[in-house]
């Protein structure tokens, strides 16, 4: 038994497409590609940019050992794509076969798993959660219908900022082993003090961890996230990957950041964030009309308030923009406010003080 037994029989029998990148790699003349011999004009061909005449690798090495050095892992462990999202729908369309299989999420929750396993056609399975948000593993292991093929936990889980303790996440891999591959989404995770999963992979051969430069390392728009996972679930989502999924300016946009200055710079943003997350719950919970702030872990608070729409519209009305998720389920009336600058923050509490004085 493998952990690719798991996967969708079509899949493993896919013959991959193979590009000309990825059959000859590198020479002094380039004729196998069909790219144009020069580079863009000039303002376009900045060297930062890599080579934009030519296809760029479909998985850089250097942007792979980069990340593999950065998140503990060995470098056959990283699938790099565009932004995490792009990791959860190979996942997906990899081990989930339409009308078939399912996949388990843990609302509220992040939404994009329950759209990506919508458009393979796979059934949806919500698991229970406590009054706090937190996941009963045990319970979960007990009542996992068998269709289910990918458990989704999201840790820091966004948009309420919770995280599911490592030693559930070891219980839950063990007791799913042959039977579903158990994905922890930690986009966030930076901003907590939490272990990563990442240090389970070698023991457990049905994890996979979610990591992203989308969100500490302040590289949204490059669009680069990854899969960790077991070098065999790489190898088979490689398969399913357009040819040249990076474009080249995101990837050195990548390792121009993924430096040792980066890191630092990285590092006192987060513990700025996370001084003014606490700050900003202090001082939000002790505002009229606030009915809960919940506890986080992330880089934004999920407020429950007594007028979360009117709330809404003056905020907008004033420039500021929040999310609105009170369309998720048991957070009716709650607003997830992202941590911003210093004066962001200020900005925005004085105007929760006026509102509620207001009120
Ligand atoms: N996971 C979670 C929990 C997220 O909140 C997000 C972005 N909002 C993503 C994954 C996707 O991030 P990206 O595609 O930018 O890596």
């Amino acid at each position: 038994m493998s952990v690719l037994d798991l996967a969708r029989a079509e899949i493993l029998a896919l013959k991959a497409y193979s590009s000309a990148r990825t059959e000859a790699g590198h020479a002094s003349i380039m004729l196998n590609a069909n790219e144009s011999p020069w580079p863009p004009s000039a303002t376009a061909q900045d060297m930062r940019y890599g080579p934009l005449n030519r296809y760029p690798d479909p998985q850089p090495r250097a942007l792979v050992e980069r990340l593999a050095e950065n998140y503990g892992v060995d470098t056959d462990q990283v699938l790099v794509g565009r932004g995490s999202d792009e990791a959860i729908d190979l996942l997906v369309r990899a081990f989930c076969r339409p009308g078939v299989d399912a996949v388990a999420i843990a609302p509220p929750t992040f939404g994009m798993y329950a759209v990506c396993a919508a458009v393979q056609g796979a059934a949806l399975v919500e698991l229970p959660s406590n009054a706090a948000f937190a996941l009963d593993a045990d319970a979960l292991i007990e009542t996992l219908p068998q269709s289910v093929k990918l458990v989704f936990l999201c840790s820091p889980n966004n948009p309420t900022g919770g995280c599911t303790p490592l030693a559930d996440i070891e219980r839950l891999a063990r007791a799913l082993r042959g039977r579903a591959l158990v994905i922890v989404d930690e986009a966030y995770i930076e901003f907590s003090t939490m272990p990563s999963a990442s240090a389970l992979l070698k023991k457990h051969e049905n994890l996979g961890v979610l990591r992203t430069l989308s969100k500490a390392w302040a590289l949204a728009g490059a669009r680069i996230g990854c899969l960790l996972a077991r070098s065999e679930i790489v190898a088979l989502l490689r398969r399913i990957m357009p040819p040249y999924p990076l474009p080249s300016p995101s990837v050195s946009a990548a390792l121009a950041e993924l430096t040792a200055d980066g890191h630092a710079l990285m590092q006192q943003r987060v513990a700025v964030i996370v001084a003014e997350r606490e700050r900003m719950s202090r001082e939000i919970e002790r505002l009229p009309g606030v009915l809960d702030v919940l506890p986080s872990r992330a880089n934004f608070l999920c407020v429950r308030f007594a007028d979360a729409h009117a709330l809404y519209r003056c905020l907008l009305g004033a420039g500021v923009i929040v999310r609105d998720v009170g369309r998720y389920p048991r957070l009716e009336g709650c607003l997830r406010i992202t941590i911003g600058t210093r004066e962001e923050n200020t900005r925005l509490l004085d105007l929760l003080i006026r509102q509620q004085v207001a009120a």
